[in-house]
């Protein structure tokens, strides 16, 4: 699956995959793993799964005809239901039906009991139910587009138990095959191609092809007056699939698919492994995507866009997702994970593999770079004491929710470390081994592990393990030896004044140095505390992460630390330069850099020549103003960040030019928000207002990249009348991006009137669920906007949750996040009363409490000497 983070670590797909979404959560642990998996005496080999839908009314019918192999005597036959009232239930063996009782085991497990022992042998299972659709956007969901209903599925990862009674564990993989009676006039989707269609009496019944062996979570299902327009040129026969009157939307998507497939074919030596290949945007998702075998399931937004005024992020947003969710056809569907506590084969791989592929076909979207980018964000909260390992026993899948970040980020991030010490080929020979070793069927670590150990020129999978398997992540302290001697020592990294247990890496360190006109890198495993490594002269500078491919960060003496930054855009690579901000201010949180000689530094910085780098520095400001920026030195911060970044905009210029770079095109938005909205740049704000202006005239005639942050800023002393006009034009959208802009620049009104008319919206208005936080990514910018979304969400706490699946219980702590102890201490009151915990909410309280802390450890810190720095340096 896709999903995506918010700035402040939120994972909710309204947001980025894209990470952005799966949303989330997470739900704690139970005591025994046992009572809550099936088993292995009893498997099933076949499932027939008939359904009889109609996408215009609440509920449905169905049955499900399971062959059974019972492997060890056992009177009792247990199976995941939740929801579905079974109505009729029969066993027969191979002397005929059976006598057995069924009964709700728990709320998700059916339990039959036969009268004696079944003998080992095959066996046949037939249940008839009924059951009324989902409405949250889980399991089988109904929603509605434009008054006319339709039918989507999202499973992963239990939830196909809320569809049909089934057997919902990742190592259940074997062939299902659909029959759908449909309205007539309505379309039926699912993983396969049509196998027979007949007609009567106004309906539809379509028999698909049986699958491939697959996981119940990666059956999918679709239905309702759905249009489709062809994919050609993929090899098989495709389409991309909509609600009605958006096929004109699928252009892009049409043509970005082939050259992304075929590099991932080239990349396995092997075809796309299915028959068919959809691809349907839905207007109501939680996930970014989801990787449903032959058919895939996009967030619309994502999917589709107006050729005319699509912008360069939607462009690189839609190649990554795209790219993500079709790795995953070979890891993740081919080759499936034996259980939950391996996600990151599937989510590690697919995010690295579908960067690479974009950064291969499409190198003008700076993937790589922005790669090195995202893996700043998640070394920030792998940093903390309450982060788990990559790789953990889970009881069930929810368990993974709380750190899922990592199986994306982290495991992405580690894989191309590995990619890179063993070399590309050599890893690609052990990765198409472990595919073909193990297609159609399911791999844990150990499978992965052997396949790379028997390519390696020396065994890798001790060094792999340990970081999949331990928390945190090495921080390495270079010191000069002199004599071209470096002595390199490893520690766990920590936040200021955090304590967790210490681990040992085995660490693929790559030392950069100048070599006579160039550079040169040193490449050693450092597996022990500490390790001398001799580079054969004395460099003049040493960058400890050549490539930026390592997942560790590090600490050069302070001189030498001054001179790498000085000379950092003519030594560094753009990636590396990206990694040096990210490095830099982990040392200020760690205590080793001093608040003034961090901005200092970042100062330095701003004037890189390249827009991602400069990029970067503008995540690490929202740091700062965080944890440094009350509302006294509100005035100070602007005038340093006019300083630091209009030499910047000057450089790269207030509009687009013909020709110029995507990168520039993707960083310019971001630059615009940090002088108009923090620094308070009228010229900036000006050309804001005018674009808003014209974009809302003719949304073809305005910078798409710049769009939406257009309509964020001019919401600046924005009054009530452009408040109804942003409304009614997020009401009358036509395409998903035009929705997506006008709802979030909803939240960026600055009144307080405004502001909770929007918050109310968010909950009475016309909105998605899976678009409630849509607005806050704007409101949440300032301390006091944290302050009034944080009294919302705890006094509407009980109406949002009346509108959210269940599992956002558990997320709901992320309100106190940002660095007030007195809002911390207030939820951690709130949240420990029964009526507002949900399965998680302790676990996510104690991150949220963990960051709050540490922003305050640091502000108490360095809140003094950063205050007189920005005060000092206050020009005319
Ligand atoms: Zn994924």
């Amino acid at each position: 699956m896709l999903t995506k983070k918010n700035s402040r670590g939120i994972s909710f797909e309204g947001p980025r995959c894209l990470l952005l979404s799966l949303i989330l959560v997470l739900i704690s642990g139970v005591a025994s793993a046992d009572p809550l998996r099936l088993g292995e005496d009893v498997r099933p080999t076949f499932q027939a799964i008939d359904l009889v839908l109609d996408a215009r009314v609440d509920d449905y019918r169905g049955s499900v005809r399971i062959e059974l192999e019972v492997k060890r005597a056992t009177r009792v036959i247990r199976f995941h239901s939740e929801g579905p009232e079974l109505t009729r239930v029969v066993l027969t063996g191979s002397e005929g039906e059976i006598a057995v009782r069924h009964e709700a085991e728990t709320e998700e497990i059916v339990r039959l009991e036969a009268d004696s022992p079944l003998a080992p042998g095959q066996y046949e299972l037939e249940i008839d139910f009924t059951n009324a659709y989902d409405t949250q956007a889980i399991g089988l969901y109904r929603m509605e587009k434009d008054g006319v209903g339709y039918l989507f599925t999202q499973f992963q990862a239990d939830d196909a138990r809320e569809a049909f009674p089934c057997w919902d564990e990742p190592a259940f993989k074997f062939p299902y095959q659909m029959t759908l009676t449909v309205p007539e006039a309505h379309l039926a989707v699912t993983n396969t191609p049509m196998e027979e269609s007949s007609v009567k009496d106004g309906w539809r019944t379509v028999k698909f092809h049986k699958t491939k062996p697959l996981p119940s979570y990666l059956l999918a299902i679709a239905t309702g007056p759905l249009e489709t327009v062809s994919m050609p040129d993929l090899g098989v026969p495709a389409r991309v699939i909509t609600v009605r009157g958006q096929a004109h939307l699928t252009g892009l998507a049409i043509e970005m698919t082939p050259p992304i497939l075929k590099a991932l074919e080239d990349y396995f030596d092997s075809p796309y492994p299915y028959a068919k290949l959809d691809f349907l945007a839905l207007p109501e998702f939680w996930p970014g995507a989801m990787e449903n075998a032959g058919a895939v399931t996009y967030a619309d937004r994502i999917l589709l866009a107006d050729p005319e005024s699509v912008s360069v992020a939607q462009r690189r947003s839609m190649a990554r997702v795209i790219a993500h969710e079709l790795a995953h056809m070979w890891f993740g569907d081919l080759v499936t994970m034996k259980w939950w506590d391996d996600l990151w084969l599937n989510e590690s791989f697919a995010t690295w593999m579908g960067d690479k592929v974009v950064e291969e076909i499409f190198p003008e979207f700076g993937m790589a770079v922005a790669a090195a980018e995202s893996g700043q964000g998640i070394l920030r909260q792998d940093a903390r004491a309450t982060t788990k390992a990559i790789r953990q026993p889970v009881a069930t899948a929810k368990d993974l929710l709380s750190d899922i970040g990592l199986a994306y980020q982290k495991g992405r991030t580690v894989l191309g470390m590995f990619e890179r010490w063993m070399g590309r080929e050599t890893f690609r020979r052990g990765v198409v081994n472990y595919i073909e070793a193990n297609a159609w069927g399911n791999a844990e670590a150990a499978d992965l592990w052997r396949a790379l150990d028997a390519v390696a020129s020396q065994p890798v999978s001790a060094a792999m393990a340990t970081f999949f398997d331990q928390q945190g992540f090495p921080q390495i302290e270079v010191e000069m030896l002199g004599d071209g001697k470096v002595k390199l020592s490893q520690k766990r990294f920590r936040n200021y004044g955090s304590e967790s247990p210490e681990f040992v890496w085995q660490i693929p360190v790559s030392l950069k140095v100048p070599s006579g006109e160039g550079v040169t890198s040193h490449a050693v495993l450092l597996d022990a505390p500490t390790q001398v490594v001799d580079l054969g002269g004395q460099p003049d500078w040493i960058f400890p992460n050549a490539g930026a491919d390592g997942y560790y960060r590090w600490r050069l003496p302070d001189d030498q630390l001054v001179s790498l930054a000085k000379q950092a855009s003519a030594v560094l690579s753009p990636r590396e330069r990206v990694e040096l901000i990210g490095n830099v201010s982990a040392l200020l949180s760690a205590g080793s850099l001093r608040g003034g000689q961090y901005l200092e530094v970042l100062g330095k910085l701003a004037d890189d020549p390249d827009p991602q780098v400069v990029r970067s520095l503008l995540g690490a400001l929202g740091t700062v103003k965080m944890a440094f920026v009350p509302a006294e030195l509100e005035t100070s911060f602007a005038d340093y960040l006019r300083r630091t970044l209009r030499p910047a905009l000057n450089r790269f210029g207030l509009e687009q030019v013909p020709g110029e770079a995507e990168a520039v095109s993707l960083m310019r938005p971001n630059l615009y928000t940090w002088l108009g909205r923090e620094g308070r740049d009228e010229s900036v704000l000006e050309a804001a207002r005018s674009l808003a202006h014209s974009y809302m005239k003719d949304p073809a005639g305005a910078d798409p990249a710049l769009a939406g942050v257009a309509l964020r800023l001019a919401a600046i002393g924005g009054d009530a009348d452009l408040f109804e006009d942003y409304k009614r034009r997020f009401e009358a959208a036509e395409t998903p991006a035009d929705r997506q802009r006008y709802l979030g620049a909803l939240g960026a009104f600055d009144s307080l009137e405004l502001r909770q008319a929007t918050l109310a919206y968010a909950l009475e208005g016309p909105l998605r669920p899976n678009e409630i936080f849509t607005p806050f990514g704007s409101i949440g910018n300032d301390a006091a906007g944290r302050d009034f979304m944080y009294r919302w969400v705890t006094e509407e706490y009980d109406q949002l949750m009346a509108r959210l699946p269940p599992m956002f219980a558990g997320f709901m702590p992320f309100a106190a996040s940002g660095c007030s102890a007195e809002r911390l201490e207030h939820a951690e009151e709130f949240f420990a009363q029964p009526k507002h915990q949900g399965p998680g909410t302790d676990k996510q309280l104690a991150k949220v409490a963990e960051q709050v802390r540490d922003c305050v450890a640091l502000r108490e810190r360095e809140g003094e000497a950063v205050a007189r720095y920005l005060k000092r340096s206050v020009g005319p």
